[in-house]
């Protein structure tokens, strides 16, 4: 990141919504959100699918199992149409090839995708795509549930508004491992939401399942 460049926009920014960037308050804005945007998007320069390689292990004699779902792994990301965070919860289940994945692996891949300008919708099919690859996976499937703040504090301010997304590849993209896995990951949930998706409409690689709100993906 060019940090430099970064903050010399934020101190235009700041003088074009009609502020003095040189008062007391607002002297080290720049240099703040350079710091913030350091964070915020530090996963340009990862490689998820190595990741997810690196931090496999081979599966043992009985250890292999048809599903292994991780659940409730938080995360960050910032939308690419308003550059305001979007804060959720990634759900993964997946069917094991030869070798496993664990939490703190997967919750790295997470983070490497997220940090990011990002889509909700494209977040959960870079996970399944990163996952996939890097564990050989026969199948892989992410649920994302998120608050997005250009919903929360912007135009209808709908403000428990959430937007939950599915992705999935191989086996679990078929009808019947997406039902199971839908279901071995709403179980339990703290979000409803994700046993009342659509497991049916799964025919392709992925699709999107929005509920409580508009379709963020649409609002440009
Ligand atoms: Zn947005």
């Amino acid at each position: 990141m060019d940090r430099a460049r970064v903050e010399a926009a934020v101190r235009e920014l700041l003088a074009g919504i009609g502020e003095d960037p040189d008062r007391p308050g607002l002297e080290r804005t720049p240099q703040r959100v350079a710091d913030a945007y350091t964070e915020f998007f530090h996963g340009l320069d990862l490689d998820a699918t190595r990741i997810a390689r690196e931090g496999t292990v081979p599966a043992g004699d009985g250890e292999r199992g048809d599903l292994v779902v991780v659940r409730d792994i938080l995360f960050r990301s910032v939308c690419e149409h308003h550059l305001l965070p979007f804060l959720g919860t990634a759900h993964l289940a997946y069917a094991p090839g030869e070798r496993l994945i664990g939490l703190g692996t997967l919750a790295r891949v997470v983070e490497a995708l997220a940090s990011r300008p990002q889509l909700q919708e494209r977040l959960g099919e870079q996970v399944v795509a990163a996952v996939q690859d890097g564990l050989e996976a026969r199948g892989v499937l992410v649920v994302l549930d998120a608050q997005h703040q250009c919903v929360t504090t912007r135009g209808e301010r709908q403000t428990s508004s959430t937007t939950v997304t599915v992705a999935a590849s191989g086996v679990l993209a078929e009808a019947a491992g997406r039902a199971e896995a839908i279901t071995l990951i709403g179980a339990g949930a703290s979000t409803g939401a994700v046993a009342g998706a659509d497991t049916t409409s799964a025919a392709g690689g992925s699709d999107a399942t929005v509920l409580g709100g508009r379709d963020h993906g649409t609002d440009v």
